[in-house]
């Protein structure tokens, strides 16, 4: 339901800090879930906790996370499987917990997908529709060893609407999302970039943002923002400032 990720240069609390203020500004949209991934150093960590956010920053209490400079974080409004922590995001995927992917929508063709990945001796953790691409895309990164021609590979067998992020271990420093009939925007700052579901997961660090074209997929890094379309054909998002006043 909500998306939030974070990329920055310095290996701290920042990211965590970024990705849970964004999922509050979210609120809003109304959620049954959430959770966090971040990559520390070989593998990504994740918490999540059905509920409201307080019930995740008690897990982050309880259970914290280190520093780190990429990060993502998401609302959910379940529709496959019901609001468990098992079900919520951010989910895992492959059999080195290296990828972890948040996705607002519903992926139609999950089912078929899902006895292909079970006919291949692949382990589910939870029920949804997306756990199937988290592990798709993990299969596809480690064919292509790069999370952009990952996501790009397993869009194209995707129907539905969608709105995905994903980070990977052996790419710390970059989130990679992918959007269709599903909201995405891009947030440009100084030494640090973001994405969201809309311009609240960001608007508290920069009112510089980028908007999304159908088919398209970003990658973020702390230097700056590439799309290209599902093609893979380059593409430039439109630049605009965010004007309205949201300090509360
Ligand atoms: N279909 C996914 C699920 O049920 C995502 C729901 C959402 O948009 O939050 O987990």
């Amino acid at each position: 339901c909500g998306i939030v990720g974070y990329v920055g240069r310095s290996n701290d609390s920042t990211a965590l800090e970024v990705v849970m203020e964004g999922l509050a500004r979210l609120e809003y949209r109304g959620y049954d879930s959430a959770g966090v991934a971040l990559v520390d150093g070989d593998h990504v960590e994740t918490r999540k906790k059905s509920g409201k956010l307080a019930n995740l920053t008690a897990e982050l209490e309880a259970h914290p996370l280190a520093g780190s400079t990429t990060a993502i974080g998401h609302t959910r409004w379940a529709t496959h499987g019901g609001p468990t922590d098992a079900n919520a995001h951010p989910h895992r995927g492959g059999r080195d917990g290296k990828l972890a992917l948040i996705h607002n929508g519903i992926i139609e063709n999950f089912h078929a997908l899902r006895q292909g990945l079970l006919a291949d001796g692949v382990e589910f953790s939870s029920e949804t529709d997306t756990e199937v691409v988290a592990h798709l895309v993990a299969a596809a990164y480690d064919e292509r060893g790069d999370l952009t021609e990952a996501m790009r590979a397993v869009v194209a067998d995707l129907e539905g609407a969608f709105t995905l992020l994903a980070i990977h271990a052996d790419q710390p420093g970059v989130v990679v999302g992918a959007r269709r009939n599903s909201p995405l925007v891009v947030g440009l700052g100084d030494d640090a970039n973001y994405l969201g579901s809309d311009v609240a997961a960001f608007i508290g660090y920069t009112r510089h943002a980028l908007e999304l074209a159908q088919d398209q997929i970003v990658t973020i890094t702390p230097d700056g923002a590439t799309v290209i379309n599902f093609d893979g054909t380059p593409a430039e998002g439109t630049a605009y400032e965010v004007t309205w006043d949201a300090a509360a």
